[in-house]
């Protein structure tokens, strides 16, 4: 069992992480150390295992070699090393997986009082707090098919936030948005990028990336070709792979 005793502030820790389909070699030899608070911003064309990557993080998928370490826990087959990652790790995708027969508040209480065992009370004020905070407590009693893609995507934030995670992994969460719905999420994601909250994202949108990352990490064919703050990425790129792909997303 391996462990990040020796330095707390590590939160995530890919080590030569490997994943296959099958014989398809999808994630090949991920290093990555991501650090308590920070934010980082995925890139990369589609298909290089941005989305593989990150379920692998909350075991989604299962990697076959190397380690994946979050706060101090190696993900391993055991029911128990998965559960306690996934306490610690919310998730928010591209689609927002909301159940339509429920509605937007009893989509958020739904995991802390089966999974948490939180009485119903309570649950339903953590996650009234949490329905101000993306603003949209007045929706509280809809059903999902009732609100905007960009209200549905804050309940599927909110919901994430209601079990208390100290990591939040989103997967593209602005990509099936109408254009005008995008930016509500955004100012969401970083408001919650500025409260502290440790962040992966998975998008192709670079004016976040350039308000909030502390670094942007390009991925292609199952690689991490590069990664580097901000302004340098996008300013200073430096594999043809990296200037290719900005050059055709810019
Ligand atoms: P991205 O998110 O960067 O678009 P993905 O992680 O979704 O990439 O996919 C990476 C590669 O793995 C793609 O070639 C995709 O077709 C393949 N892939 C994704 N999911 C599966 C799966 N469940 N079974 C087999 N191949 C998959
Ligand atoms: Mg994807």
């Amino acid at each position: 069992m391996t462990s990040n005793q020796t330095n707390p502030e590590v939160v995530i820790q890919l080590k030569g992480m490997n994943k296959w389909y099958g014989e398809f070699h999808v994630l090949k030899d991920l290093d990555l150390t991501v650090a308590k608070g920070e934010k980082i911003v995925i890139c990369g064309p589609s298909g290089s295992g941005k989305s593989t990557m990150i379920r692998c993080i909350n075991r989604l998928e299962e990697h076959q070699k190397g380690d994946i370490i979050v706060n101090g826990t190696e993900l391993q087959s055991d029911l128990k090393s998965i559960e306690t990652v996934r306490s610690d790790v919310g998730m928010c995708f591209q689609h927002f997986n909301l159940f339509p027969h429920l509605t937007v508040l009893q989509n958020c209480c739904l995991a802390p009082i089966w999974v948490k065992k939180i009485p119903k009370a309570e649950a339903e004020a953590t996650a009234m707090k949490y329905l101000e905070r993306v603003k949209i407590p007045e929706q509280a009693d809809k059903y999902p098919g009732q609100l905007s893609g960009g209200q549905q995507q804050r309940v599927a934030i909110a919901r994430s936030l209601c079990m208390n995670p100290s990591i939040m992994l989103f997967d593209e969460p602005t990509s099936a948005l109408d254009p005008e719905m995008v930016r509500e999420v955004l100012d969401v994601m970083v408001e919650l990028a500025n409260e502290g909250m440790t962040m992966l994202c998975v998008t192709h949108e670079m004016g976040f990336a350039k308000q909030v990352a502390d670094r942007v990490i390009f991925m292609d064919r199952g690689e991490i070709i590069e990664e580097n703050e901000p302004v340098e990425f996008f300013e200073n790129p430096q594999s043809d792979r990296t200037k290719l792909f900005l050059s055709q997303i810019l």
